[in-house]
């Protein structure tokens, strides 16, 4: 017989049928025992009769039942479920794997659960009704995307994860090479370079559900050490083309995917940067009309940012020259083009070409027009106090500069931080399967962790101190 998804038994009235899955709930009583059966597609009551059954049954066990599907007396049916209307009798029942003491409760949305615990058993964890759906509406959103784009005739790239510094303003993370002992890959903070190589490269509509890699302390709104961004990037675009294109799209992720969600104002309102200062206090507004609504989205843009912000202590990987600017974005975002005089003559006052979406009060995604000529990006590197060594660690971007570039743009919108706030969710490891803990431990496995000697020697590496 063929095991069937319990949903499905419910076309299956007075039938017999094979089901798999978890025990979700038993109750007992004297003459009947109640088993819920879940499965990736919900969960169906099925009724025993205690005298037919000898085997002790623990929740969360995984079984099989073959029984007879039957219509519930009309006063029985469960509206809230979507198998409500019908029970399983229970003909035979077989334990596929038993299932011990349960460390935390699952019936629960788990929010009162001590969050290292629940990571620590996250694969229970992720049985929970809320998890599973959030999991979910992830995937689904992702395949909305993915396909929206494909039928504008984006293509999606990989690239590479070791690679060479890519900054965005956070610290690197460092693999080292074996091949090369002594010497160390970055995985990359986001694949900018790489998008605009491809640009250069002739293919014009990139995009990429990428992972991106930064060592900066973990927060509500931010995972720690990786996150998934849709990368995006085209080509003979203008700022306004960017704009239209994630709006669109987003609009009709959330029409598709989040049917219960208001968007506050469409098109997305655009505030300038420094009216957002001025008449928020915050370069990421929250403007829904009704903040009590959980089920409202205030999608905005904030625009003409100015290039340039003060360097600070934070601001390690900028230059230490003499010109000490770190930029707003990040240094391949373009000036804008009123603003080229002001590069050399008041750095500070040149607006950029740079673009946040933001949501609810949270940055959801980033971009900018690129510069796209040698000089301008040479000149953006000294005000931004590089090295001559520095400076060489991005001549491949120099040089293919030098080829033929076609003016280019895109954005980058968080997956998980969308994700997040649009089920508005308390933390963003809500809406990540396997998330590190925020003292960056990563979920079930433990790593960090020590290496062997070999390891080590294999990498040239000795370490110095242990914590
Ligand atoms: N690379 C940027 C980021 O990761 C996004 C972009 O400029 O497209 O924030």
């Amino acid at each position: 017989m063929q095991r069937i998804l319990v949903k499905r038994s419910v076309s299956k009235k007075d039938k017999k049928v094979l089901l798999m899955g978890w025990v979700d709930k038993i109750r007992e009583h004297k003459r009947v025992v109640f088993i819920d059966l879940r499965d990736m597609s919900g969960v169906v009551q099925c009724v025993l009769d205690p005298k037919d059954f000898s085997q002790k049954i623990t929740l969360e066990s995984v079984i099989e039942i073959t029984g007879l599907v039957k219509k519930r007396p009309e006063k029985l049916i469960n509206p809230n479920l979507e198998t409500g209307d019908i029970e399983i009798e229970v003909k035979e029942i077989n334990v596929l794997s038993p299932a011990g003491e349960i460390p935390i409760p699952l019936t629960t949305d788990g929010y009162e659960i001590d969050e290292s615990v629940r990571m620590k058993y996250r694969y229970l964890d992720l049985r929970r009704a809320r998890m599973a759906r959030n999991i979910r509406v992830r995937s689904k959103a992702v395949q909305f995307i993915r396909e929206w784009l494909h039928e504008r005739e984006f293509v999606e790239v990989e690239t590479p994860i070791l690679t060479k510094t890519t900054p965005e303003g956070a610290r690197d993370f460092l693999v080292p090479s074996r091949l090369q002992p002594g010497k160390f890959y970055a995985l990359p903070q986001s694949p900018q370079q790489y998008k605009q190589l491809l640009m250069i490269a002739g293919f014009e509509k990139y995009f990429q559900i990428a992972r991106c890699f930064r060592d900066e302390d973990p927060r509500a709104d931010r995972a720690y050490g990786e996150f998934t961004q849709l990368d995006i990037e085209m080509s003979f675009v203008k700022q306004e083309d960017i704009l239209r294109l994630t709006e669109e799209l987003f609009t009709q992720l959330v029409k598709k995917i989040f049917p219960h969600k208001k968007i506050t104002q469409f098109p997305w309102p655009r505030i300038s940067h420094k009216e957002a200062i001025e008449k928020y206090g915050s370069d990421k507004p929250d403007l829904r009309k009704n903040k009590e609504d959980k089920d409202e989205l205030a999608f905005a843009w904030i625009v003409d940012f100015p290039l340039f912000a003060k360097q600070s202590e934070d601001d390690y990987f900028y230059g230490s020259g003499e010109a000490r600017f770190a930029p707003s974005h990040h240094m391949f975002t373009a000036p804008h083009p009123d603003d080229f005089t002001l590069l050399d003559k008041d750095p500070m006052r040149v607006r950029g070409l740079q673009h946040d979406m933001i949501l609810n009060g949270f940055e959801v995604g980033g971009g900018s027009v690129r510069i796209h000529d040698a000089k301008i990006q040479e000149k953006v590197f000294e005000l931004i106090g590089f090295s001559k060594k520095q400076r060489d660690q991005f001549e491949h971007m120099l040089t293919a500069f030098t080829y033929g570039v076609p003016p280019h743009g895109g954005i980058a919108p968080g997956i998980d931080r969308f994700i997040y706030v649009a089920l508005g969710e308390p933390s963003i490891r809500e809406v990540i399967a396997f998330p590190a803990t925020s003292g960056g431990q990563t979920a079930v496995m433990d790593a960090p962790s020590g290496a062997d000697e070999k390891q080590l020697s294999e990498l040239g590496i000795e370490v110095k101190s242990e914590k």
